[in-house]
């Protein structure tokens, strides 16, 4: 079980869902929403997860992507693609561990900003993962 939430509290989940598609993503759209340089997030089935304490706020960040935030402290909590009704991306520091769900590779790092040099030898791709 990994459980997380907002910084204040108000928001908070849990998921039952074992993390994949674990990564740092640099999109302008993440960086943007969240004032940060890049995002850590994991994917889990979005049938494994739910909202334990109170209702995320929510932003349509592009034609076919929902983000969650917490509306009181800012917080941003989760990514749904319209296009992927079975997952459900979470961002991975909002965990109350972040390290159990580490990042595997990069992805967008053509919108990576020059001044983040990565140093720690995680594959990287251009835009989203090579899917299956
Ligand atoms: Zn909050
Ligand atoms: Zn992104």
């Amino acid at each position: 079980m990994l459980r997380g939430g907002c910084f204040c509290g108000a928001v908070r989940y849990e998921t039952t869902g074992q993390p994949y598609h674990r990564t740092v993503c640099h999109c302008s759209i993440c960086r943007r929403t969240t004032g940060a340089p890049f995002v850590a997030w994991f994917s889990v089935p979005r049938a494994a997860f739910r909202f334990v304490r109170g209702t995320p706020a929510t932003l349509r960040s592009s034609p076919q992507a929902t983000r969650s935030f917490c509306a009181r402290c800012g917080t941003q909590l989760s990514f749904a693609d319209d296009a992927a009704p079975a997952e459900i991306d979470i961002t991975t520091c909002s965990l109350d561990d972040p390290g159990q769900a580490p990042p595997e590779d990069h992805t967008h790092t053509a919108s990576r900003l020059a001044w983040t040099a990565l140093a720690d030898g995680l594959p990287t791709h251009r835009a989203a993962r090579p899917g299956p």
